[in-house]
């Protein structure tokens, strides 16, 4: 953190003052916002390049991309121009019974860069809205064939998948989802292929695929579709699913005849190293979620792409009834499709792609600094997405030890995690404030998420910065 400047206006409006007696806040613990009102880093009042300034002209390197979307930085000139362009004509018209110039550019764009039989785009304004307009589409998909009966899900726990109902349905994390079942349709869930946390350890892909394919012989024609985020459950404590796995759930899905969904808007546009994280394994979804980074960070667009075929399923005459009906006020809106349409032209001017391998191996070699730690359980790396998993005790053949729970076989053992009363994770990130840092943790999992296109240098720091933190805060 740097001291605020000279030039740096005092917070004269006492911005967090007035932000306690008004907003509420999403998934934060409202009482203890409350009363950490002074903490550093609370209210940005902007950005620059990889950092974000707070209201007292205090700098922090950006080490969560903005809560996932922020893929060139801030203040990105390339972007700004765009959509300044943009607001001299229009900021926003209907795509409900019109089109608009950037939705069609952007709809290009993104047919042009994702798997191969993935045709048309569908426009919403968040995650949960692009899982929400998929879910919906793969339901009425099958009633439009001929096959109504196909109307469940799979899922994987540990997913997230949005906070709208529908997404809160295939959303398999207990603190967040719990609450809510008796309002949610029931999905069928199986474990998360996650090395680390899944009884099988490394033979976890083989073990999961093994229970959906048994899922699927024994009741395949129930089923419209299987959604997944791909190679990284993000939310649920970035885990990573061992190589092999989406490439399995690809062929299940086929032999059954099930939809793939492949909500990537967690891991789209440059997160994993690859456009989309779906390339590494060769799969091609039927359909596709997008969000999050589709606008490089500024603005809420989101998109489900499909298939001709799914597209298909849903024209015919008025009276058959096959039209998607499902759309938003600011469906395709014109300011955001502009800034994303610039965003992915600048993923290739900037040759961004190309220089991800030589930071993912920046990332790789500085986490495993920490692999040692007594706290740190496990590292999980894909691409720029990281968690460090920090518990009190850890890994599985290391004293001191309590027997595995009920999942596990008595004689295995498996690391302590801390009390979640301790909110350990949080105090590690308020701590990361302190080394000029703004991170934010899920569970006791330390995420980094910094913009792909965050130079070696900054990244460099923010890697320091994490590793000072998690020593002094376990001195
Ligand atoms: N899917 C995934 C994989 C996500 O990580 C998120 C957000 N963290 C969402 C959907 C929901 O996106 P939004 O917050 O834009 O609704």
């Amino acid at each position: 953190m740097t001291p605020p400047s000279d030039s740096a206006p005092p917070e004269g409006p006492r911005w967090a003052q007035r932000d306690s007696r008004c907003v509420w806040h999403p998934f934060t613990p409202m009482k203890q916002w409350l009363t950490e009102a002074d903490e550093p880093g609370r209210v940005i009042q902007a950005g620059e390049g990889f950092e974000l300034i707070d209201s007292r002209g205090r700098r922090y390197i950006d080490g969560f991309g903005s809560l996932w979307c922020n893929l060139h930085g801030h203040r990105v000139a390339r972007i700004d121009r765009a959509v300044a362009d943009q607001l001299e004509r229009i900021a926003h018209s209907t795509l409900l019974g019109h089109a608009s110039i950037p939705s069609i550019e952007l709809a290009e764009r993104l047919v042009s860069i994702s798997p191969e039989p993935l045709a048309k785009v569908f426009y919403s304004d968040s995650g949960a809205a692009a899982v929400e307009v998929a879910l919906k589409m793969a339901f009425q998909y099958y009633r439009n064939c001929g096959q109504p009966e196909r109307r469940r899900f799979l899922a994987l726990r540990g997913s997230y998948h949005g906070d709208t109902i529908g997404a809160v349905s295939l959303g398999g994390i207990d603190r967040f989802h719990e609450v809510f079942r008796p309002l949610l349709f029931e999905t069928t869930f199986v474990d998360s292929p996650n090395p680390y946390h899944h009884p099988a350890g490394d033979q976890a892909a083989h073990a999961v695929l093994r229970r959906i394919a048994g899922e699927l012989e024994a009741d395949a024609g129930q089923y419209c579709a299987v959604i997944v985020e791909p190679l990284i459950q993000a939310a649920g404590g970035m885990l990573t699913h061992a190589p092999g796995f989406l490439r399995g759930l690809r062929e299940l899905t086929r032999r059954y005849d099930v939809l793939l969904i492949a909500d990537e808007v967690a891991t789209g546009f440059c997160r994993t190293g690859r456009m989309f994280a779906c390339e590494h394994e060769g799969v091609c979804p039927d359909l596709m979620c997008l969000g999050k980074g589709l606008t490089g960070g500024y603005l809420p667009v989101a998109a489900t792409l499909a298939t001709q075929e799914i597209f298909d399923a849903f024209c015919g005459e008025i009276a058959e009834g096959r039209t998607f009906y499902h759309g938003h006020t600011y469906t395709g809106n014109a300011l955001g499709c502009a800034a994303a349409a610039a965003s992915i032209d600048l993923i290739f001017e900037s040759r961004l792609l190309e220089q991800l391998p030589e930071k993912i191996g920046l990332i790789r070699e500085r986490l495993a600094e920490l692999a040692d730690h007594p706290h740190v359980g496990d590292v999980r790396q894909c691409g720029m997405m990281v968690g460090i998993e920090l518990v009190r005790q850890r890994k599985r053949g290391q004293a001191p030890f309590r027997p595995q729970g009920p999942r596990g076989a008595s004689h295995e053992r498996v690391p302590v995690p801390f009390s979640p009363a301790l909110q350990v994770g949080a105090a590690v990130c308020r701590h990361a404030r302190n080394h000029g840092v703004i991170i934010r943790p899920l569970g006791d999992v330390v995420v980094l998420m910094p913009a792909p296109a965050m130079d070696m240098t900054t990244l460099n720091r923010l890697l320091d910065a994490v590793g000072t933190t998690i020593h002094e805060y376990f001195l």
